[in-house]
C-alpha cells in the first residue's frame, strides 16, 4: 500500500476527496496543484501512518526506502538536493489533520541547512545575510518543536546581541551578527539537550517527522479532541514542501487572505501580507501588515493573479477560501487553501449569497451552517478584540448562552432593588430556587457555583434567554463576598460572564449585539422546507415546538419560528406572588372545601396566563403540563413566609407550623409530585384544566383559533392515567359544554421515569401523546441528581467515564434506548402517536439529530434555542 503521496509540476497522486488519508491540508494541496495552481512541490506522508506510530512508536517496514524515493523526485522536481552544499533544497514540514486541530505541532521552516549548505545558499541566492538567517530561525524553530529547547533561551540570546550591537529589531542584526547568533543557538541546544544540533538533512527529516507524529499524542491534542469532541481520527498526515521565500527582498512577500470577509460574510476579497518577510512575521505580529486591497497598486500583475486563483478556488471548493501565499521575487506561490474559519454572520451571509450565486444547493447551504455559530447571532457576545487578551479568572458549565456584565448582588431581592433604581446586576448565588425568580429576572446573568446543565438556574435561564455560567465551582459564595481563587469581589463589584462558553472575567468587558438579518429568515425557511417533509411514523415533519410558561416568551418563540409549545411548566405560575399565598393555603388547608375554596382563588389567574399563551401561539398546538413540583417546594421555608401564612388564614404561627412540618419531604425530588399530587388531591388537576378549558372557551368566543393539549407529569403506569383521564375528560367535557363549544383536547403524558418507558406500550393505551422529559429520565436512569451533578460530573468526564454531560446531550445508549423503545412500543399500540422531547435537551443539536433517528415528531426547547433548533433539525433530516 502507498504510504507517501508526490505532489508537482502540475500533477498529484492525491487529492482533495482523500482528506482522510492526506489530511485537510494534504489533500488540498495536491487538489490545487492538480488544478494548475502554483503551489510549491513536495509529498504528504499519510494519517495510517501516525496511527502506527502513535501505537508501536515505530514506522512500518518500508516507510525510509518509500520518503527516499518520493523525496528524490522532489529533488528531480526542483533540481536542487536536500543538504547540498552548493545549491540546497529547503523544505518545510508540517502538520495537517483530517480536521483543522490547533492543539498540535505545526510547522518547521527551512530544513535542510546545515554549516555547509547555508554558505552554498548564500552563495546561490548572492544574499549571505538571508542564509543565516534562514539558519538561525531553522535552528530555532527546530530546537523549539524537535529538540524541546526552552523557547526564551533563544529569546534570550537574540535579545543579549541585539542589545550588545545596541539595534533595536532583528532586521537590523547583519550577516554576522546572524552567524554569531547561529553559533550562540547550537551551544544552546548541546547545553540543554546533551547533543549537537542535527546536520546530516535526512536526520533533521526524520526528526521533524518524528515530531509532526509525536504531536498528534501530545497532551494539548488530546485535550483539544476530547473538548471539540472529535473523534474517529486515524491521526494527522505530514507534509513536506519546498520552501519559497518571501523575504527576498522587497519583490517578495507573504500573506493570508480569505475569498470573503470572514467576520460579515460580504463578498468582498480580504485579506493581510508584508512586502519582504516570512510568514512568521505576519503571525508575530511585529510589523503591521497591509490590507490586501493596496497590493494593487504595488504589484498588479501578483494581484491581478491572486484574485484569478482565489475566485478559482472558491468555485472549485463552493466555499469560502482561507489561503496563504507568498511571492518569491516576483512569482506568486499558493502554500494552502481550506475553507475559512467564520462569524455566524458571515457563515449565513455565505451561505445565502452562494445559493443566489448557483455556487451551492439550498440543501448544502443548510448543511454548511452550524447550529452553535447561528446561535452567536442572538446573543450579545464579548467583544472579539478585547476577548483575544482578556483572561478569564473561572470556567463553570456554558449554562445559557451570551455575556453578560453588571454589579455583583447575592440575592434575588437585592437584584429587584438594585435593578429597580437603575443598576445593572449579576446576580452570584451557590445556586437558585423558585422564589428567585423576580431576581433572576431583574439580572443581566446569573452565576452559580453549584448545580448542573438542567439545575433551576440554568433552566430558567436559558427560558428567559438570559446568560448564566451554572457549577462554577472556584466561584465561592460567602456571605456578601465571592472569591475566585485569590481574588476576593464585594457587592457592586463589576463581573463579566460568557454563558456561551462557561468563563467568567474580572470587571466590565465591552459587548456587542449581532443583529439579526433578512438572509437569517430566508435561511431558516429553508431549514422549515427540509423539515417539513420527513415522515414520522404515520405523521408528517419534524418540528420544533419552545417550552414558555409566559405568553411573552410564548410570543418571543412564535417570532422565533416555533410551530408550538411543547411544554408550558404550570408550576412557575404559581410562584408567582400572587398565587402563592393561595396555593400555600390550599395545601396546609385541612379539608376538601378549604382546599377548593383557596384554589378557586388561583383559577381565574392560570386561566388568563393560558388564554396568553393559546393567544400568542395563533392556535398552534399548546401542550400544558399540570402541576408537577415537589409540594414540599411550596411549603413556607422562613419563619417570614410561616407569618405571612399564618396571617393571611388568620391562624397562629403555632397552629401553622405542625402542618408545614409534616410536608417537609427528604427527597423531594422522589417524593409527593407530579401525577402522585392529582392521585391524592384530585382537586388540584381538575382546577388546572378547568382554566384550560374555560381559557380556549373564551378563545373561541373570540374567534381566536387554539389547540390545548393536557400532559400529565411523572407517571410511572397506565392506572395513574386510567384514574386521572376520566376526571380531565369530564371537566372539559362540562365546560365545553356549558359554553356552547366544540373542541378536542387531547391528553397525553410525559415519559420521565425509566419505568414509564418501559411500560409505554401499556400507558399508550391512554395517552394521546408522549413527551419525553429528558432531564427527570436522565436524572432517574442515572441516578444522578440534576441539581448536584457539578460535584462529580467533571471528573468523570476528565477520566473519560462518561464522554458528555447527560443532562447536555443525551445519553443514547442508555437514556435514548428507552426512548427508541418507547417510542416503538408506544407507536404500535397507536400508529398515529405523537411523540417529541421537551426536557432541556431538545435544543441540543446532538440530542436533535438522534431524536429524528429515533422518530420523534418533534423536539421542544427554551424560545432562544427555537433558531438553533430549526436549522439542527434539518441537518438530521438531510
Ligand atoms: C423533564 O423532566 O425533562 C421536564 C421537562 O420536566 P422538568 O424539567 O420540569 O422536571
Ligand atoms: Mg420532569
Amino acid at each position: 500500500i502507498k504510504n507517501v503521496y508526490f505532489f508537482g509540476n502540475g500533477k498529484a497522486e492525491g487529492d482533495a476527496s482523500m482528506r482522510n488519508e492526506l489530511g485537510g491540508k494534504g489533500a488540498n494541496l495536491a487538489e490545487m496543484t492538480n488544478l494548475g495552481i502554483p503551489v510549491p512541490p513536495g509529498f504528504t506522508i499519510s494519517t495510517e501512518i501516525c496511527a502506527f506510530y502513535a501505537k508501536s512508536k515505530k514506522y512500518p517496514v518500508g516507510l525510509d526506502k518509500e520518503v527516499l524515493a518520493v523525496l528524490q523526485k522532489l529533488e528531480k522536481t526542483m533540481g536542487k538536493k536536500l543538504g547540498d552544499p552548493d545549491d540546497p533544497l529547503l523544505v518545510s514540514v508540517r502538520s495537517g489533520a483530517p480536521v483543522s486541530l490547533p492543539g498540535m505541532m505545526d510547522t518547521i521552516l527551512n530544513l535542510g541547512i546545515n554549516d555547509k549548505s547555508v554558505k552554498g545558499l548564500a552563495a546561490r541566492t548572492g544574499n549571505t545575510r538571508f542564509a543565516w538567517d534562514a539558519y538561525r530561525r531553522f535552528i530555532q524553530m527546530y530546537g523549539d518543536v524537535v529538540m524541546l529547547v526552552p523557547y526564551e533561551e533563544f529569546e534570550g540570546a537574540i535579545n543579549d546581541l541585539k542589545k550588545k550591537r545596541g539595534v533595536e529589531l532583528d532586521t537590523d542584526l547583519t550577516a554576522r551578527d546572524l552567524e554569531e547568533l547561529v553559533g550562540e543557538y547550537k551551544k544552546i541546544v548541546k547545553k540543554t539537550t546533551g547533543k549537537d544540533f542535527p546536520q546530516q538533512p535526512m536526520d533533521q527529516l526524520w526528526g521533524a517527522i518524528n515530531a509532526v507524529f509525536g504531536s498528534w499524542m501530545n497532551e494539548r491534542a488530546i485535550k483539544y479532541r476530547q473538548l471539540n469532541d472529535i473523534r474517529n481520527i486515524k491521526g494527522t498526515a505530514v507534509n513536506v514542501q519546498s520552501m519559497v521565500f518571501g523575504n527576498f527582498g522587497e519583490d517578495s512577500g507573504t500573506g493570508v487572505c480569505f475569498s470573503r470577509d470572514p467576520s460579515t460574510g460580504e463578498n468582498e476579497f480580504y485579506g493581510e501580507y508584508l512586502m519582504n518577510a516570512q510568514g512568521e512575521d505576519v503571525v508575530a505580529g511585529i510589523r503591521t501588515p497591509e490590507k490586501i486591497s493596496t497590493l494593487a497598486k504595488r504589484n498588479k500583475k501578483i494581484y491581478d493573479q491572486l484574485v484569478g486563483i482565489k475566485n478559482k478556488l472558491e468555485k472549485h471548493f463552493r466555499d469560502m477560501q482561507d489561503m496563504e501565499f507568498t511571492v518569491q521575487q516576483g512569482k506568486l506561490f499558493i502554500l494552502q487553501t481550506r475553507n475559512g474559519k467564520r462569524t455566524g454572520a458571515a457563515a449565513v451571509k455565505c451561505a445565502v449569497d452562494m445559493v443566489a450565486e448557483k455556487l451551492i444547493d439550498k440543501e448544502t447551504a443548510v448543511q454548511r451552517v452550524s447550529p452553535a455559530l447561528l446561535d452567536q447571532l442572538l446573543h450579545p457576545m464579548i467583544d472579539l478584540k478585547v476577548l483575544k487578551t482578556a483572561k478569564s479568572m473561572t470556567r463553570g458549565l456554558n449554562a445559557s448562552p451570551g455575556a453578560a456584565c453588571g454589579k455583583i448582588v447575592f440575592s434575588a431581592n437585592d437584584a429587584e432593588e438594585w435593578q429597580a433604581r437603575g443598576e445593572k446586576v449579576l446576580l452570584v448565588r451557590k445556586d437558585t430556587s423558585p422564589e428567585d425568580i423576580g431576581g433572576m429576572v431583574a439580572s443581566q446573568g446569573i452565576l452559580t457555583s453549584t448545580g448542573g446543565m438542567t439545575s433551576h438556574a440554568a433552566v430558567v435561564a436559558r427560558g428567559m434567554g438570559t446568560p448564566c455560567v451554572a457549577g462554577a465551582k472556584e466561584a465561592i459564595v460567602q456571605g456578601h463576598t465571592l472569591f475566585i481563587g485569590t481574588k476576593k469581589f464585594s457587592e457592586g463589584d463589576w463581573i463579566t460572564i460568557d454563558g456561551s462558553t462557561g468563563e467568567v472575567y474580572e470587571g466590565k468587558l465591552p459587548l456587542v449585539t449581532p443583529d439579526i438579518s433578512k438572509d437569517m429568515d430566508t435561511f431558516l425557511k429553508w431549514c422549515d422546507d427540509i423539515r417539513a417533509s420527513a415522515k414520522r411514523g404515520s405523521l408528517k415533519g419534524f418540528e420544533v415546538r419552545t417550552n414558555a410558561d409566559q405568553p411573552e416568551d410564548a410570543k418571543r418563540a412564535f417570532a422565533f419560528g416555533a410551530q408550538g409549545v411543547g411544554l408550558c411548566r404550570t408550576e412557575h405560575m404559581f410562584f408567582d406572588k400572587d398565587k402563592l399565598i393561595h396555593f400555600r393555603a390550599m395545601i396546609v388547608a385541612d379539608t376538601l372545601e378549604e382546599r377548593k375554596a383557596a384554589l378557586k382563588e388561583i383559577l381565574p389567574l392560570q386561566q388568563k396566563d393560558f388564554f396568553g399563551i393559546f393567544k400568542a401561539m395563533e392556535g398552534r398546538p399548546v401542550t400544558i403540563r399540570l402541576l408537577d413540583p415537589p409540594l414540599h417546594e411550596f411549603v413556607p421555608h422562613t419563619l417570614e413566609e410561616t407569618q405571612e401564612l399564618a396571617e393571611f388564614l388568620k391562624v397562629s404561627v403555632e397552629s401553622l407550623q405542625p402542618k408545614i412540618d409534616r410536608l417537609h419531604e427528604q427527597n423531594p425530588m422522589l417524593g409527593h409530585r407530579g401525577c402522585r399530587l392529582a392521585v391524592t388531591y384530585p382537586e388540584i388537576y381538575n382546577m388546572q384544566v378547568e382554566a384550560i378549558a374555560l381559557a380556549a372557551a373564551e378563545c373561541i368566543s373570540k374567534k381566536i383559533p387554539v389547540q390545548p393539549e393536557i400532559m400529565i407529569p411523572i407517571v410511572i403506569t397506565a392506572r395513574e392515567l386510567k384514574l386521572l383521564r376520566p376526571n380531565a375528560e369530564a371537566i372539559l367535557k362540562r365546560v365545553f359544554d356549558k359554553a356552547g363549544v366544540k373542541l378536542h383536547v387531547k391528553i397525553g403524558t410525559m415519559i420521565e421515569v425509566p419505568r414509564a418507558a418501559i411500560r409505554s406500550g401499556h400507558i399508550a393505551r391512554y395517552a394521546d401523546f408522549f413527551s419525553f422529559g429528558t432531564n427527570d429520565l436522565t436524572q432517574m436512569t442515572f441516578a444522578f441528581s440534576r441539581d448536584d451533578v457539578a460535584s462529580f460530573l467533571p471528573a468523570y468526564l476528565q477520566q473519560n467515564v462518561l464522554d458528555v454531560d447527560p443532562f447536555k446531550s443525551i445519553d443514547e445508549e442508555g437514556v435514548g434506548w428507552l426512548i427508541s423503545y418507547a417510542t416503538q412500543q408506544g407507536r404500535a399500540v397507536n400508529p398515529d402517536l405523537k411523540v417529541g422531547i421537551c426536557g432541556e435537551h431538545g435544543g441540543d443539536p446532538l440530542t436533535i439529530d438522534f431524536c429524528y433517528r429515533a422518530g420523534l415528531s418533534y423536539v421542544s426547547c427554551s424560545p432562544f434555542r427555537v433558531p438553533l433548533a430549526r436549522l439542527a433539525a434539518a441537518q438530521a433530516v438531510l
